[in-house]
């Protein structure tokens, strides 16, 4: 939320101290390469769990301005920067990741993981959630990047969102005002909390089959068991609201990167995936350092081949240690 401060020192037990009071958990210095996919990266300056979105509110409200605060998933859209995150990381845990379903609406907490939101809807006979069952983020990430798989995006099913602002105000977001667009929404500085989404009724076994059949093919185009962060880079050019334009450019990242010589290209620890160019990986021993580096040379050839100027989809956050 809070850009980094560049240079002071990380202490957690001292910013713990100047930090108000709450019902969930502060800890100071925690590492947080478990918490994402790719495992790299250094700690949180203190990590906070809240109890829920009143703890997440007045804790908030009553940390001064000048802390950054930034809000993480279950990290399967970012590389922590080695030298870690100063301030405050803010994870949702329990208390975030209840869901209900309700007649044609699903209501689930920002922590409830996209696959067991889509296997709650399939099991209530909700369709048009299925493209969530492959996206491995919880829904507080996917309302932020606008998921999306196979032509469909959370702005297809949105209703609203709950989210917290820095200044610790509990805000319902309209489809208007999250106004989404390809891997993006508008709010910014806003932690979302919660989220209702709506589908359309049909018979449960036929789309837990449509469910299999999207997971099928997922797992023929892409590395899902590597240490990855999905795709690196955004399509190139084009979006629209809902952001299908995106999806479906003739223009695929894996195609100029393919086309510029860098599939398996390698650095330390880091690989640009053979069986999906587009997915940048961590083949062992990784440092985020090796991964984003790699990434920009990625950039830098794919640049000077077809100069197509790729954009990260992948965020990044924390200091370089570099
Ligand atoms: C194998 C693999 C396949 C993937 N396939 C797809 C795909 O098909 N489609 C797709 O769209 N993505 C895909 N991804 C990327 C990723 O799963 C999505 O971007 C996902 O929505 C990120 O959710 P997350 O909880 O992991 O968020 P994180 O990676 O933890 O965070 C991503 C961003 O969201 C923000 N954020 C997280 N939680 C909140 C919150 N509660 N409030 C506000 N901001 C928040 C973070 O600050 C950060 O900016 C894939 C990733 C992998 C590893």
């Amino acid at each position: 939320m809070t850009p980094p401060q560049e240079g002071v020192a990380m202490d957690g037990e001292a910013l713990i101290a100047a930090l108000p009071q709450v019902r969930g958990k502060l800890q100071p210095m925690v590492p947080l390469a478990p918490y994402t996919w790719l495992r790299v990266g250094g700690p949180a300056e203190v990590l906070f769990s809240p109890a829920d979105a009143q703890d997440l509110a007045a804790f908030l409200r009553e940390t001064p301005g000048h802390i950054p605060v930034t809000a993480v998933g279950v990290g399967s859209n970012l590389i922590v920067r080695d030298g870690g995150v100063p301030g405050v990381v803010v994870r949702l845990g329990r208390g975030f990741n209840q869901i209900e379903t309700d007649g044609r609406v699903i209501r689930a907490g920002a922590a409830a993981l996209d696959a067991r939101v889509a296997l709650a809807a399939a099991d209530a006979g909700i369709a048009g959630l299925e493209f969530l069952r492959g996206v491995p983020g919880a829904i507080g990430g996917a309302l932020r990047m606008n998921a999306g798989a196979y032509g469909r995006y959370m702005a297809d099913i949105f209703v609203e969102a709950q989210g917290v602002t820095r200044a610790g105000e509990i805000v319902l977001f309209t489809p208007d005002q999250m106004s989404f667009s390809y891997r993006d929404s508008a709010p910014r500085d806003v932690i979302f909390t919660a989220a209702v989404l709506k589908g359309a009724p049909d018979a449960s076994d036929l789309i837990h089959a449509r469910m299999q059949e999207l997971m099928a093919k997922r797992e023929a185009a892409q590395p899902v068991k590597d240490r990855t962060a999905g795709s690196t880079f955004r399509n190139p050019a084009g979006f629209s609201s809902t952001g299908a334009e995106g999806e479906s450019q003739e223009l695929k990242a894996w195609k100029v990167i393919e086309e510029a010589g860098c599939r398996g290209l390698r650095l330390g620890g880091a690989v640009m995936n053979e069986k999906h160019t587009n997915f940048l990986t961590n083949a062992g021993g990784a440092s985020a350092a090796d991964l984003e580096n790699l990434g920009e040379e990625v950039r830098r050839r794919v640049m000077a081949h077809s100069g197509v100027d790729l954009l990260w989809e992948i965020e990044r956050i924390g200091r370089r240690e570099d």
